[in-house]
């Protein structure tokens, strides 16, 4: 009785563990293209790709094999002291030649919250190595998601991640979040908003001084936040701002990396140009941990003096470069080429966003939203005057349950949004599945 033994030793991520302890865990078996079994065997079609980063789904063989290989060739080398394995430098050199232009360089780790502690410890180091070391704050903003390890916890401006952890730490401050929707005054343009958000943008690092300010770290479209799509010109007026102060722009690519949103990476979709690009989840499919860090070349040279001088760049895991995970990530990237995956996910984002877009007359449907396979909707108490559900906890709760009973995985973000992050190699049958089988726990919930 797997459900007696959960609640009796298991200490489970992001629940209500009291609540779990009456409810009990839901406990998979198995996997097979966009679909997980259940002990009983019952299917559930995966709208989430668990947590947005199984992009080829649940039974990739290849993935595996690829992972067999390095096991049995080299299953574990470190890369401290100037050592490593082949794969992994081989992945490095993928990952580069991928990434945005100015991106030449590349570290790694396990998983996105240490790729975003990573970001920060790298801006600190380089400061210091550039002779300002009073400039260290990192400007982030409200509703981000960048993990929950102390520093990356800080930058996440999500309530449940920070309340009762003593979060943020010092030296981490917020500014708006870019939600047209649920945020612009009456009667603001896209456009205006646009503007406000760079304004204060403008203001907050003018009121703690420029020289105390290393970095802005932004989701292209922030993901668990509520899938935040940005105005169009967010980002140009953002990026002028951060130039004005002379403060770098970290981008966590963590969700949009790898083809989620139709183009490799976000920063693209956006016209984003980074000086740090994090990356995790969609690079290895999720089938072993792995998160990257990519820099420009001049944070590199600047870093790598210092760490000349000091003696060491004191900064790494045991874990990372990990050679099975990065024999992992290769092959997934020769998947996603070979497949066309990024070709893929564009024939089939008309399909998956006109599915979603056809509940925006439901009753409960305030806005649909999103960018290639990654969407959400709304929920919304009244459109007109728009309301928005105060505390939504138990409809989030009965939508999902009501989701599970007809087979397929919802989740909702801060209780009044359904995210929709389905594996990429979905087709448009399993696009129509998740959408119809969303549409009756929706009218459930009515
Ligand atoms: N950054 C973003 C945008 C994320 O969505 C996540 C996780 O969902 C993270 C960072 C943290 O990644 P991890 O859970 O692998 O630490």
């Amino acid at each position: 009785d797997w459900s007696a033994i959960d609640r009796a030793v298991y200490v489970h991520s992001s629940t209500n563990l009291q609540q779990h302890l009456v409810d009990g865990p839901m406990v998979l078996t198995r996997g097979e293209g966009v679909r997980v079994f259940d002990g009983d065997g019952k299917a559930y079609i995966e709208a989430m790709s668990g947590l947005w980063c199984a992009g080829l789904g649940f039974s990739e063989k290849r993935l595996a094999d690829a992972a067999y290989k390095q096991m049995t060739t080299l299953p574990y080398y470190h890369n401290f002291q100037g050592k490593t394995a082949d794969v992994t430098i081989e992945l490095a050199e993928r990952l580069v030649a991928l990434a945005p232009k100015p991106l030449t360089k590349i570290m790694f780790a396990s998983s996105g919250s240490e790729a975003n502690d990573t970001a920060i410890k790298l801006v600190w180091y380089y400061n210091n190595a550039r002779g300002k070391p009073a400039k260290k704050k990192i400007i982030s903003r409200e509703q981000a998601y960048h993990g929950v390890t102390i520093a990356a916890g800080s930058l996440t401006r999500l309530k449940a991640i920070y309340d009762g952890f003593d979060l943020p730490i010092d030296r981490i401050r917020h500014v708006g979040c870019p939600h047209h929707y649920k945020l612009a005054q009456d009667g603001e343009s896209e456009e205006q908003f646009a503007t406000r958000l760079a304004d204060e943008l403008d203001a907050k690092i003018r009121e703690e001084g420029p020289d105390t300010v290393a970095a802005f770290i932004a989701e292209p479209i922030m993901g668990a936040g509520g899938v935040i799509v940005p105005p169009a010109t967010y980002f140009e007026k953002i990026q002028r701002v951060l130039k004005t102060h002379d403060v770098l722009l970290i981008c966590d690519e963590v969700i949009t990396g790898f083809g989620r949103i139709g183009t490799m990476f976000g920063a693209e979709k956006f016209g984003i140009a980074p000086d740090i690009m994090t990356l995790g989840k969609q690079m290895t499919s999720a089938y072993a941990p792995m998160s990257a860090i990519l820099m420009r070349e001049s944070i590199f040279e600047s870093i790598a003096a210092e760490s000349g001088k000091r003696g060491t760049f004191g900064h790494g895991y045991t874990y990372s470069g990990h050679p099975v995970s990065a024999a992992v990530a290769l092959e997934t990237l020769r998947i996603y080429e070979e497949r066309d995956i990024l070709g893929h996910v564009n024939r089939i984002t008309p399909t998956f966003q006109s599915l979603l877009e056809s509940y925006s007359n439901h009753p409960l449907v305030g806005e649909v939203r999103g960018e290639g396979l990654l969407a959400a909707v709304q929920l919304v108490q009244s459109k007109s005057p728009k309301k928005f559900f105060d505390t939504t906890a138990g409809l989030a709760k009965y939508l999902v349950a009501r989701g599970h009973e007809h087979g397929v995985i919802l989740r909702v973000l801060q209780n009044d949004a359904v995210a929709f992050a389905p594996p990429l190699i979905s087709t448009e049958d399993d696009l129509k599945q998740i959408a119809d089988l969303f549409g009756r726990a929706l009218d459930d919930t009515l």
